[in-house]
């Protein structure tokens, strides 16, 4: 259930966003925008300004952004459905019973995130001469703590290796990271380090990555499986028959924030 208000995009008078509303649309006919109010729910503007739900195929933002930044937040988040719906590169979800695991899920919804957002960036820049200050800001103020909960140290690794590769900085007090960043770090580079809005993986080879980034990490493969189901996108990629379609008989875990 949404608490949210509709939003009319076409009060900000920018054309580009119309223009990528409308592309993201001719893909995903449902989007909804809503604007909420600060405080009343869990977006906050200097941590989370904004959301998208793919399946519920809602996007919010907070009422404190200004007219700019709320054009680069909503294009932020069409721009996560279009390389959804368009592009195909789904969302991780673990697909085994853990109550108690909000951790990994905030990983998994972390590795959608940077990977995504390797694309989008350059995206919205290049196509649409929208910048992305808002989303690049908050990344640079994201560095802090030292959890030893593995997958907190990876979700930290995933924001550094977004960090270097968008704004070209180093990480910080590297002789201070453990161990498991470090594994995260180095198989973030590895297998996604060519990524960029000139290199957009297929969707078979993008999830054979992540796939392979998990692994890497020591987690089983066989217990990760993409949303939606392939064949509620329509997909670039020219030949999946034959290919089984993902599914998963669990509660979904909170994947929605794609900020
Ligand atoms: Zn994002």
């Amino acid at each position: 259930m949404s608490c949210g208000v509709s939003f009319n995009i076409f009060s900000l008078e920018s054309k580009e966003l119309v223009e990528l509303y409308n592309l993201a649309v001719s893909y995903d006919r449902n989007i909804e925008i809503e604007i909420i109010h600060e405080g009343e729910h869990d977006l906050g503007l200097h941590e989370n300004p904004s959301d998208v739900d793919p399946c519920n195929h809602r996007i919010r933002f907070v009422n404190s952004l200004d007219k700019k930044q709320r054009i680069e937040a909503i294009a932020h988040e069409l721009a996560h459905l279009l390389l959804l719906y368009k592009h195909g590169l789904r969302i991780v979800k673990r697909c085994f019973p853990g109550i108690g695991d909000e951790h990994l899920d905030s990983f998994l919804q972390r590795i959608t995130n940077t990977t995504h957002h390797l694309f989008l960036i350059d995206l919205l820049k290049d196509n649409y001469r929208i910048d992305s200050v808002l989303h690049l800001g908050l990344l640079q103020d994201n560095s802090s703590g030292y959890s030893s909960e593995k997958e907190l140290q990876y979700i930290k690794a995933l924001l550094a290796f977004e960090r270097k590769k968008l704004v070209g900085k180093g990480i910080e007090e590297k002789s201070k990271q453990v161990l498991p960043f470090w594994e995260a770090y180095n198989s973030a580079r590895k297998h996604f380090g060519k990524y960029s809005f000139q290199f957009v993986p297929s969707p078979s080879i993008y999830e054979e990555d992540v796939l392979s980034f998990l692994g890497d990490l020591g987690y089983q493969k066989k217990y990760f499986v993409f949303c939606p189901q392939r064949d509620t996108i329509r997909r670039n990629e020219k030949n999946l028959s034959g290919q089984e379609n993902a599914t998963c008989s669990m509660p979904d875990p909170k994947v929605d924030q794609t900020k």
